[in-house]
C-alpha cells in the first residue's frame, strides 16, 4: 500500500528536482491541467499549486491562462527561494531582485525584507496573486512583528546583520 506524500516531502522532492516546476505532466505538477507550477496543496480534491488550491473549479482554466502568462514571475520566485535555501549571500539576492525589478522600483526590497528575506517571498507570491487576478490590491512591504534579533531563526540572522546598517 503506498502512502501519499506530505507536503514537506513533495517540496524536498520539487526542490531536488527543479526542471519539475515547469514539467506539465510530471507528478509534482498542479492538478490543474496545463498549470505551470508546483503542487502543494491537497485540501480535498487532489495535488493543486497555492493559486488552484483556493480557486473555483470554473476558474481553473483562466486562472491556469493567467499563470502561463506570468511563467517570467513565476522562475524568478523559485529561483530565489532555492538561492535562499542553499545559504547564497543576502548581497547576491538583492542585487538579482533589484535588478530584476530596474523598471518597477515599489517591487525591490526594502531595508526590512532585505534583512527577513522570508518577508520578501511572501510578498513576491503575493504580487503574483494580485498580477493573476487572486488578490484584489497590491500588497505592501510587510512590517516586522519581531524586532529582538536573537530570537529570529539562524538562517535569518546572518542576513539581517548584514544589513542592520541599512536605514
Ligand atoms: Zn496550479
Amino acid at each position: 500500500m503506498t502512502r501519499n506524500p506530505t507536503v514537506h516531502e513533495r517540496v524536498r522532492q520539487a526542490m531536488a528536482q527543479p526542471d519539475a516546476e515547469h514539467d506539465a505532466s510530471g507528478p509534482m505538477s498542479c492538478k490543474a491541467h496545463g498549470c505551470p507550477c508546483t503542487a502543494t496543496l491537497d485540501l480535498g480534491g487532489g495535488w493543486h499549486c497555492q493559486w488552484h488550491a483556493y480557486c473555483s473549479p470554473d476558474q481553473w482554466q483562466g486562472l491556469t491562462q493567467q499563470l502561463r502568462e506570468h511563467t517570467w514571475l513565476l522562475e524568478f520566485i523559485t529561483d530565489l527561494q532555492m538561492r535562499h535555501r542553499r545559504g547564497e549571500g543576502s548581497k547576491v539576492l538583492v542585487a538579482l531582485a533589484t535588478t530584476f525589478w530596474a523598471v518597477d522600483p515599489y517591487m525591490a526590497p526594502t531595508a526590512e525584507e532585505r534583512q527577513h528575506w522570508g518577508r520578501y517571498l511572501w510578498r513576491l507570491r503575493e504580487e503574483l496573486a494580485y498580477r493573476v487576478g487572486r488578490r484584489s490590491e497590491r500588497p505592501e512591504p510587510r512590517e516586522p512583528q519581531c524586532r529582538d534579533p536573537k530570537i529570529w531563526s539562524p538562517r535569518v540572522q546572518p542576513m539581517a546583520a548584514e544589513h542592520s546598517h541599512v536605514a
